[in-house]
């Protein structure tokens, strides 16, 4: 192992007992009967297999990959696939876990999974990288399908990669196109795929901004990582009236309070690589970003951003996560008693499988809706999730996160029990 591998082995483990911590809180207030822990905590199945893939000059390589389904009480299992030379089994076991509170939270018919192939794919050319997909998919052929497991894209992997696997497994089973999401949108993809994370996590906000009577001008945002979901939520909420006052990438931040426009900033870093030295605002450190003067916090990179470390800097009365994990249990427990609202990550993060799901949909009546169709059931799946998260912490006298964990542990509890799991 390699000191990086092993060092991302640790983040992982610190990553799964973190979800399961959270998973533990709930059981106790819901009081579970101990089946139902036992059930909730493991893994229903860890698909492990090796990955054969022919390279172009004649040789051949193997490579490690797996398929975790955590839950399944719900419906199919569902989760994206991911493609790193650190991916494995610990941080599938961790993220198909998410999964399946996510998609209980959000009342999607679907239980949880992750998986992906323990490779770098700069390494592979993009023939070589289709053998991988079409190989990968045909060692997990026996445990996916329309109503066993949907998969999707997650880190390294896009709509090209879904379509090659929706292609190879059709090959055998007839045309599916149910069988995995996020594809193009000319392959039976969704329109508003591509920004339903960011829009998602507006709409969350927009509904506690109704509830606690704030005006959207005089909301300022920090949204730290500026990628698909980041950008797309700047835009978004600018759009809507919101002040976003900075944004950062993994090379520093730019900051304005009197507001920026993000559709500027895109154009900046499309054309520099960065946000950084963006003309209408000051460059800082991105991490300074945190201590941002605002009043909503978006982290929406990595795992782990917030930290006890920085947290007693955040200025912000609101933290919504859009990045999975962003929030360390120690820095969310500093939060909590400064009185910083913490949104969690499987409801700030849900539009995105939100809309897979209505991808799924769609395909399964072989229908194709409007954008408009499409956000308008994103915004009732998330505005419903975000009302019932805000009552249950107001009524339970508890964090947001341990109020949209109980709701999630309860419906896949509820579940299992009715179907004699436990
Ligand atoms: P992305 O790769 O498009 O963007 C990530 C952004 O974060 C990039 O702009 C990168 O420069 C920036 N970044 C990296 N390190 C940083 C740092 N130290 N400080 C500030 N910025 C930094 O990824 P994405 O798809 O936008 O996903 C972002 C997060 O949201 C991830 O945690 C992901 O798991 C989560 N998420 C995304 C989706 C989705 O549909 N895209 C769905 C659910 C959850």
């Amino acid at each position: 192992m390699t000191d990086d591998s092993s060092g991302h082995a640790v983040f992982a483990e610190r990553l799964f007992d973190a979800v399961q911590g959270h998973l533990d809180v709930a059981a106790e207030r819901l009081r579970l009967e101990d089946g139902a822990r036992k059930v909730l905590s493991t893994h229903r199945r860890e698909v492990a297999v090796s990955v054969r893939v022919p390279r172009d000059d004649g040789s051949f390589d193997v490579y490690p990959g797996w398929r975790i389904q955590h839950n399944g009480a719900r419906g199919p299992f569902k989760g994206g696939l991911r493609f790193h030379p650190n991916a494995s089994r610990d941080e599938f076991r961790c993220f198909s876990a998410l999964m399946t509170w996510k998609t209980a939270l959000l009342d999607v018919p679907f239980g949880g999974a992750k998986g992906g192939v323990q490779v770098d794919p700069k390494s592979l050319s993009v023939a070589e990288l289709e053998r991988l997909c079409r190989s990968y998919l045909t060692s997990i052929e026996l445990v996916i399908g329309p109503y066993r497991d949907i998969p999707a894209p997650d880190v390294n992997t896009g709509p090209r990669e879904m379509a090659w696997m929706y292609d190879e497994y059709s090959r055998s089973r007839g045309d599916s196109p149910a069988v995995i999401t996020g594809k193009p949108v000319k392959l039976g993809g969704s329109l508003g795929r591509d920004a339903a994370t960011g829009r998602g996590a507006l709409f969350a906000l927009d509904r506690i901004a109704r509830s606690r009577r704030w005006t959207r001008e005089h909301i300022r945002i920090a949204v730290q990582g500026f990628g698909n979901a980041g950008a797309w939520f700047a835009e978004l909420a600018h759009q809507l009236g919101y002040r976003v006052i900075a944004v950062s990438d993994s090379r520093g931040a730019v900051v304005n309070g009197e507001g920026l426009f993000p559709h500027d900033v895109l154009r900046h870093k499309q054309q520099t690589g960065s946000v950084t030295g963006f003309k209408h605002g000051d460059t800082i450190g991105g991490d300074d970003l945190i201590g941002a003067e605002c009043e909503v916090l978006a982290p929406a990179a990595l795992e782990e951003s917030l930290r006890v470390d920085n947290a007693e800097r955040v200025r912000a009365n609101l933290v919504l996560e859009i990045a999975n994990h962003p929030t360390t249990p120690d820095a969310d427990r500093l939060l909590h008693d400064r009185g910083v609202w913490v949104i969690p990550d499987i409801l700030g993060s849900a539009g995105g499988v939100s809309v897979s799901y209505l991808e799924w949909v769609q395909n399964l009546q072989r229908e194709r809706w409007s954008e408009e169709r499409v956000n308008g059931r994103l915004q009732e799946l998330m505005e419903s999730a975000t009302d019932l998260v805000l009552e249950r912490a107001d009524e339970g006298g508890v964090s947001h996160r341990a109020a949209a964990y109980e709701l999630a542990v309860e419906r896949v509890a509820d579940a299992g029990r009715a179907r004699g799991w436990h």
